[in-house]
């Protein structure tokens, strides 16, 4: 998963974009931290935190906190697929990109499609 993809999950809600992703987080699932505690329970197994935008959000440098959608505790398995690491719940790509999605990393503009994949290594124009 790269920031740009656009995604759905199979409970119905989006196409997101995603801005931003924060890997190898091991925080515990919400309802063990709501039952014994943030420090005693257990921790899940490495996962994502994923910031998104709907996908039909302009495109703008700086995102309202009231557009920010968030996807928590998904791990990407060796088969390509996105899952929750504590329910069943699934993200998809979207496969029908939009030429005209850009994104923005460092208030820079990008086009999605040129430089997907490449952006971890901010070697993108
Ligand atoms: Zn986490």
């Amino acid at each position: 998963m790269s920031i740009g993809d656009v995604v759905q999950t199979n409970y119905g809600t989006g196409p997101y974009r995603v801005i931003d992703i924060e890997r190898d987080c091991t925080c515990p699932s919400y309802l063990d931290a709501l039952d014994v505690g943030g420090d005693e329970a257990p921790r899940s197994a490495p996962h994502m935190h994923i910031t998104c935008v709907e996908s039909s959000t302009p495109v703008r440098k700086r995102y309202g906190e009231r557009e920010l959608r968030w996807l928590s505790r998904f791990v990407e398995t060796g088969d390509g697929r996105i899952v929750n690491v504590w329910n069943d719940d699934e993200l998809f790509f979207v496969t029908s990109h939009d030429a005209a999605t850009m994104l923005t990393v460092s208030g820079k503009f990008y086009d999605v499609v040129a430089c997907r994949g490449r952006l971890d290594r901010e070697v993108c124009p």
